[in-house]
């Protein structure tokens, strides 16, 4: 656990340190939950939400995008449930002040009986050694067994009396559970309640006439209720999907885990329209799709895992995380959700309008099912950054911190570096620049002894350095480093463009696909 908490303390002064990530406002002591992206995080998270655009949009004839503005009108938020159901159970321990979801102590107690099954497996493998069968052990260990058979009889009993709005029962588990607060260690603990978790704002000059709206906590509302508008004028047959990324906001009741959880965050969604009845098997193929998506970016199958819902929102028939493993444990990447019609046909109840589409092939009205994908942008940065960031003994005895981005995503390309700071060298690496920053990002860095500025670059994840020397004067060649192997090549200046675009080339990635 100390571990895991070093590992996440070191994420986030790395962040701030190398220019990714600061705290808002940060010189009136910083707004909770809410934070800025720098000169590196910027391009990464460019490059994050352009690596999914481009899968989405680019790749897929059927899926086209939209830029809907945050601000809706505000029944938007009476027909998708928000207003009445976009709430999480909230209670206090009345020792240490300290606010907590209700739902939340609860997982966090049953993630510990998990810890304790994982304990049991690593003892156990280390005992039988290689005859060990890790899925054996787990059916039929009465340890293991029981401690499953705990965690799960608790989140069905939860889930089941949140769906009854059964508060009192959701703090009854709590008590029994002898959940402390992990501040003042007492179990002091309030009446459980609920929170809406929509901001309020007001549109209009004058005090009576102001029209009371929400920001929105969800992009896609702004794609349903342009459902009709651009399959009409895209001429878009079902199947099809509209894609948004945008800015979403919660006001969270606990916000304590960086960019993991924010009150201004980024989505990336995309709704997919099918026929009523084919929803099940656009769920299971677009939960394979998107976990390949992840695997592309090649940060280790064994973190991700998939959550299938207990607990159902209103509008879903099936729903499923990918979770990830961040430095704090498995937790929420992105979520698959099969919403049925309900979106659709609420709006078209309280809008009055109707959102249907003829299906040429059948013959036939309906309105459409609905499969979306919604994964935080923010979230996956810090899923990209946290599994990236990494401490390397090196064969001389020295350590180095690099950050092993995907090339596809990393903030700078190539950094060029003279060799020294005289007899021609940074002319040359200057006219490199120029000519390689057409088609990448790419720095310009004579400062400090090369394997500084190597160090430099290795920290902020630049996969590769083109070395000018004074061999360079006579031949054009350069030396190429590569971050991750640190291996150094003699190439030719005029085969820059085409090595950097290997490695880089967001075509090459999603051909993993
Ligand atoms: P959680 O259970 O963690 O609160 P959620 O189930 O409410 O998340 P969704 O409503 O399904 O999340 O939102 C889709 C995605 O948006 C999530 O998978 C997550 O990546 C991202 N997301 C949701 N809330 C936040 C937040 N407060 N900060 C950053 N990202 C968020």
């Amino acid at each position: 656990m100390a571990n895991q908490e070093d590992q996440f303390k070191k994420v986030v002064s790395h962040a701030k340190e190398y220019g990714f990530v600061f705290q808002s406002s940060e010189i009136y002591d910083g707004l909770s939950a809410v934070y800025d992206y720098a000169q590196n995080g910027v391009e990464l998270k460019k490059n994050i939400r352009d690596y999914w655009w481009r899968s989405m949009v680019q790749m897929n004839e059927n899926i086209v995008g939209l830029d809907a503005a945050i601000l809706m009108h505000p029944t938007t938020w009476k027909a998708s449930g928000h207003v009445d159901a976009f709430n999480d159970p909230l209670i206090d321990n009345k020792d240490s002040k300290k606010r907590y979801r209700a739902d939340v102590l609860i997982e966090e107690h049953v993630a510990k009986l998990e810890a304790k099954v994982e304990k049991e497996v690593e003892k156990a493998a280390k005992r039988f050694g290689d005859s060990f069968d890790k899925e054996q052990f787990l059916t039929t260990n009465p340890r293991v067994l029981e401690y499953n058979q705990k965690g799960a009889a608790i989140l069905h009993r939860m889930a089941k009396s949140l769906e009854k709005e059964d508060l009192a029962d959701v703090k009854a588990l709590i008590e029994e559970l002898e959940i402390v607060c992990p501040i003042s260690g007492s179990k002091n603990w309030t009446e459980v309640k609920q929170f809406n978790l929509m901001f309020g704002t007001k549109l209009g000059a004058s005090a009576e006439n102001a029209m009371d709206l929400y920001l929105r906590p969800e992009t896609a509302q702004g794609i349903f209720v342009n459902f009709s508008n651009v399959q009409k004028s895209g001429r878009m047959k079902i199947p099809f999907g509209i894609a948004q990324t945008g800015k979403a906001f919660r006001n969270e009741i606990v916000a304590r885990q960086f960019i993991f959880r924010m009150r201004e965050f980024e989505q990336m969604e995309m709704q997919f329209f099918v026929r009523p009845g084919t929803q099940k098997e656009w769920y299971e193929s677009w939960k394979k799709t998107r976990l390949n998506w992840h695997l592309s970016l090649g940060m280790g199958a064994e973190n991700y895992r998939f959550h299938d819902h207990e607990k159902l929102a209103h509008y879903a028939d099936a729903a499923a995380d990918i979770e990830f493993k961040f430095p704090f444990g498995f937790k929420e990447l992105e979520g698959i959700h099969s919403r049925t019609d309900f979106d659709l046909k609420s709006h078209e109840k309280f809008s009055g309008k109707k959102l249907n589409y003829f299906d040429p092939e059948i013959n036939e009205h309906y309105v459409p099912f609905v499969v979306e994908t919604s994964i935080g942008l923010d979230r996956m940065f810090l899923a990209v950054f946290s599994n990236s960031l990494v401490e390397e003994e090196l064969e001389n005895g020295t350590t180095r911190t690099v950050l092993k981005l995907p090339a596809v995503l990393a903030p700078t390309k190539a950094a060029v570096l003279p060799l020294v700071k005289k007899d021609g060298l940074p002319e040359i690496a200057k006219e490199i620049v120029d000519e390689l920053k057409w088609d990448f990002n790419v720095v310009y860095d004579e400062k400090d002894a090369v394997g500084r500025r190597y160090r430099r670059q290795d920290a902020v994840g630049t996969p590769l350095c083109i070395t000018v020397d004074h061999e360079t004067l006579v031949d054009k060649s350069v030396t190429i480093r590569f971050r991750d192997s640190m291996e150094q090549q003699r190439v030719k200046i005029e085969d820059l463009r085409s090595i950097i675009a290997k490695e880089v080339d967001i075509r090459n990635w999603l051909l993993k696909l």
